[in-house]
């Protein structure tokens, strides 16, 4: 049971080499063991994935199923819906919201034959780079329990890099899903603003918001991804792409990468700095022609992201009003004379927000509320999209002359817990390579490529790999040649 692939998974369950109930078992077993200090999950269904498991034992016999993600155990990050179960988005002010339907990637994956092993721990509504704005506490780094495993997926990163699930499902809204595999020390895709279906993700900024896989490998990434991309009638921004074929011929030849030198300046850790260069005189090795380019808005992206997804999280969080979901402070009316207790309706409004959200989220609402406000809307809200657009643009054109773009996934290793929750902007600064993605909408994967040294521990060091709209194969089968490359 070490070591497992979804590859390897999928084929010894149909040479009966060992039953799906013996994989969840295993998993189920790591986590009894382990999510004590890790704090990966917030909720296990031990029971329900055993009896899925079971389920999915019986199909095989009955040859009722062949796919290739079937019997996969995978972690959920709390702001995914599965019908039936407790969603959090990490915060308080959903308690006790249970889902009412499930998410068309939970859907499809069932349907896949996927077993859900639980939900894992995030930052309030995917707020955050560290996973400590959870209200229900940090988690810590399997590489190093000090220090933070990334966010806001982070629950989903560590989860997988412990072996407390063997893939995960994380969103990403502005590094989400790459920062955290990076800190991990596993894989991360964000698939193009389009590919996978949003309907029933917690909405955090609606324009760049996408889910996407953290596995161990690139091929169990590949494997995830094309189980739950495609169109979907609930999501009106889905689009139906070509099925996905991972390329193994083991050589980079003709393949032109693109390195922006924007990536490479104030901030980036030296260390860090030089595993991005080894990997990439790699890239080189295996056929590779690797180009200096110029992304020359890179420094507004920052900027940008932080007025344009605070002003979609400040219309989106509108609906947590402690009317219509979970935690209100209505309900303790009348049961004490607790200074909380609201006089009228607009008091349940603004003593149920200002009780159920952080401090974190109150700032973004705050920050997007004002960055819409009339007199304001222009010289920030618009200012930022036009921006925004110029952004886009820079992508566009350096992909006129490279097929993807190589760079560093995060400035830094994990950092310790608590070392940054007194700034804001520097937790900010963590997405400093990530976010661009988002804003321009394409697809981006994070990579292993290496360690750096941090008080006598070994922590990753993820690789970026930028790719074209709708263009996943290119990166993930550039990433693959690469991993491999490395284990040879
Ligand atoms: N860390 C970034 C933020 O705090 C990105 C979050 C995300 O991708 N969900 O907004």
């Amino acid at each position: 049971m070490e070591n497992l692939t979804i590859t390897k998974i999928v084929s010894g369950l149909k040479a009966k080499k060992f039953s799906c109930r013996e994989v969840v078992s295993h998993y189920l077993k790591n986590i009894k063991g382990k999510n004590e200090e890790i704090r990966a999950y917030l909720d296990v269904f031990e029971e329900e994935a055993l009896r899925q498991a079971d389920g999915i034992d019986e199909k095989i016999g009955a040859e009722e199923i062949d796919t290739t993600v079937m019997g996969m155990p995978i972690a959920v990050k709390d702001n995914i819906l599965i019908r039936g179960t407790k969603t959090t988005a990490g915060s308080k002010i959903l308690e006790p919201y249970i889902a009412s339907y499930s998410a068309t990637v939970i859907e499809k994956l069932k349907h896949a034959g996927a077993v859900f092993l639980g939900k894992t721990n995030l930052d309030e509504f995917a707020m955050g780079s560290s996973t400590e704005n959870s209200a229900f506490g940090p988690t810590r780094n399997p590489y190093d329990l000090g220090r933070v495993p990334g966010g806001s997926s982070g629950g989903s990163a560590a989860a997988v890099a412990a072996d407390l699930a063997l893939a995960a499902l994380g969103s990403d809204t502005g590094g989400s899903i790459r920062q955290p595999a990076s800190f991990c020390g596993v894989v991360g895709l964000k698939p193009t603003y389009g590919g996978v279906s949003r309907h029933g993700l917690i909405a955090m900024a609606s324009s760049l918001d996408q889910i996407g896989p953290i596995t161990k490998t690139v091929e169990d990434a590949s494997l995830l991804f094309e189980a739950i991309r495609g169109r979907d009638r609930y999501d009106a921004t889905t689009v139906e792409t070509k099925p996905f074929v991972l390329d193994r011929r083991g050589s980079l030849r003709g393949l032109k990468v693109g390195v922006p030198k924007e990536y490479f300046g104030e901030g980036l850790e030296g260390d860090v700095g030089a595993r991005i260069h080894q990997a990439i005189a790699e890239l080189t090795r295996l056929g590779a022609e690797v180009q200096e380019i110029s992304l020359p808005h890179a420094r507004l992206a920052l900027p940008v992201y932080y007025l344009v997804m605070p002003a979609e999280v400040s219309a989106n969080l509108a609906r947590f009003d402690g009317i219509r979901y979970g935690f209100s402070i209505a309900d303790r009316c009348g049961h004490s004379q607790s200074r909380t207790d609201a006089e009228n309706l607009y008091e349940v409004y603004a003593k149920t927000r200002a009780d159920g959200f952080s401090a974190e989220v109150k700032r973004r609402i705050m920050l997007g509320t004002y960055a819409l406000s009339a007199g304001y809307y222009d010289a920030y809200y618009n200012k930022a999209q036009q921006v925004r657009r110029l952004i886009q643009e820079d992508f566009k054109s350096a992909f006129r002359t490279v097929d993807i773009i190589v760079g560093p996934t995060s400035p830094t290793p994990a950092f310790r817990l608590g070392e940054r929750t007194a700034n804001p902007l520097q937790m900010y600064l963590a997405d400093i390579y990530t976010v661009a993605v988002n804003l321009a909408g394409i697809p981006a994967l994070s990579l292993p490529c290496g360690t750096v040294e941090r008080e006598e521990k070994n922590l990753p060091v993820g690789l970026q790999f930028i790719g074209k709209w709708f263009d996943e194969t290119t990166i993930l089968s550039a990433a693959y040649t690469f991993e491999q490359g490395r284990k040879s």
